[in-house]
């Protein structure tokens, strides 16, 4: 597996594995809360029963105290008038029953299998059936509350993970992109460096006919201008960054400075090896620009649909009038893009991975480049390609303005 892809699947699993044990954590916090709830629950309904219980044990007492108080053997009648309270109905003792414990109270037939009779069997005692659904409406508020807080908690530690996991991904994304980049950039520089040297060590040195001088000179001509393009687009992009990248917009046709640029860049890759096929719409189409940095957006396009093409290419370009935009689309029959590079090869650094675009040289810059012109522009850059082996194809919208008046 390449360094990069095990990094970030040790990320991911680190993450998977912090996130799953954050979870049960949370998960074990509301089963606590549950149980919590549920004991709680449990003490409340025996302090309801111990009333009940007391509210016999209160009843009893003072039937048995009257009981004994009725009979008076020293007494002639039986009884000392005055002395006996009357045995109280069972109205009063609802009544006094109730006034001490609010949560009894006194019915026919038992409602529960353990409510004990009165003693002198006139009634049954029972809890009223509100306080208790009260207390089971409580432990449900309690659970409901555990779990909504639960889940809430995971929702947020989730989301926190996974912001936290897409920022150092792309941290990570980043510096190994820069790490490519520094190695790329090395490359670019050395190579037409080292040829430069070769070839101008040939010309001193050697006694060599003017046919293989003015080749030698064409090949050092391609060199210094591989080092100028590469330089200029480090330059555009610092400036790009730093946001000094100044345009100076000023009316374009669009056609025939089109034409230009795609002959300049037919002329400079090598005639016909672009397979260029230009289609331009007979409409005049105007815009705002920078005629230099819109070049350079072509420019590039073209240099990449070279670069990821094998031959024969066949490169077409095309220029239309959409409404009130004009479009520009480069599009080859080259390697194609996989869908999940696309929306990635307009990052800055960006290289696809593979050993075939790896082997043709290049530092990532030069899409992050026409992203930037053209997004300076008021324009807007879209990419579309079928997969790997079915080419590609850039769209550059741009929007149009009236033809200027001649002076
Ligand atoms: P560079 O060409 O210097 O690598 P770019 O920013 O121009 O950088 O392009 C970024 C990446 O997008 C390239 O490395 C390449 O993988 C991919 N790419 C760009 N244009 C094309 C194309 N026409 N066909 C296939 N892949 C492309």
């Amino acid at each position: 597996m390449a360094p990069r892809a095990q990094t970030f699947s040790l990320q991911r699993i680190i993450f998977l594995s912090v996130s799953v044990v954050l979870c049960l954590q949370v998960g074990w916090w509301i089963r606590l809360q549950i149980r919590d709830s549920g004991r709680l629950l449990e003490a409340r309904t025996q302090a309801l029963q111990a009333g009940r219980a007391q509210a016999w044990q209160m009843d009893s007492l003072k039937l048995l105290t009257l009981l004994h108080s009725q009979p008076d053997p020293s007494s002639p009648g039986g009884t000392v008038e005055g002395q006996v309270p009357a045995m109280p109905s069972l109205a009063e003792r609802r009544k006094a029953i109730q006034e001490a414990f609010p949560q009894v109270e006194l019915v026919p037939r038992p409602m529960a299998p353990d409510d004990p009779f009165l003693l002198d069997g006139a009634a049954f005692l029972t809890l009223r059936p509100a306080p208790l659904k009260e207390l089971e409406d409580q432990r449900w508020h309690a659970v409901f509350r555990a779990s909504t807080e639960g889940a809430f908690m995971v929702f947020a530690v989730l989301f926190g993970f996974v912001l936290l996991y897409r920022k150092l991904s792309e941290e990570l994304d980043l510096k190994l992109r820069q790490r490519n980049f520094t190695s790329a950039v090395t490359h670019e520089l050395k190579t037409p460096i080292a040829s430069l040297r070769v070839w101008t060590e040939t010309l001193f040195t050697r006694e060599l006919a003017q046919e293989q001088r003015q080749r030698i000179r064409g090949l050092m001509e391609k060199d210094l201008e591989r080092l100028n393009e590469l330089v200029g687009n480090l330059l555009d992009v610092a400036r790009a960054e730093s946001g000094s990248l100044v345009l100076h917009l000023a009316p374009l046709e669009l056609g025939p400075w089109l034409e230009a640029v795609c002959e300049g860049m037919d002329h400079r890759l090598g005639p016909g090896a672009l397979g260029l096929k230009l289609e331009c719409s007979s409409e005049p189409l105007w815009v705002d620009a920078d005629p230099k940095a819109l070049s350079t957006v072509v420019e590039n396009l073209l240099s990449n649909a070279y670069k990821y093409s094998a031959e024969p290419r066949q490169t077409t370009v095309t220029l239309d009038g959409d409404g009130d935009d004009a479009l520009i689309v480069v599009s080859d029959q080259g390697h194609g893009i996989t869908a999940k590079d696309l929306p990635r090869v307009f990052h800055r650094f960006f290289r696809v991975g593979d050993e075939m675009t790896r082997q043709v040289a290049g530092t990532g810059l030069g899409l992050f480049l026409v992203k930037e012109i053209v997004t300076r522009h008021g324009g807007e850059v879209r990419v579309f390609s079928r997969g790997p082996g079915f080419g590609s194809a850039f769209t550059i919208r741009l929007p149009r303005r009236a033809i200027p008046e001649t002076p």
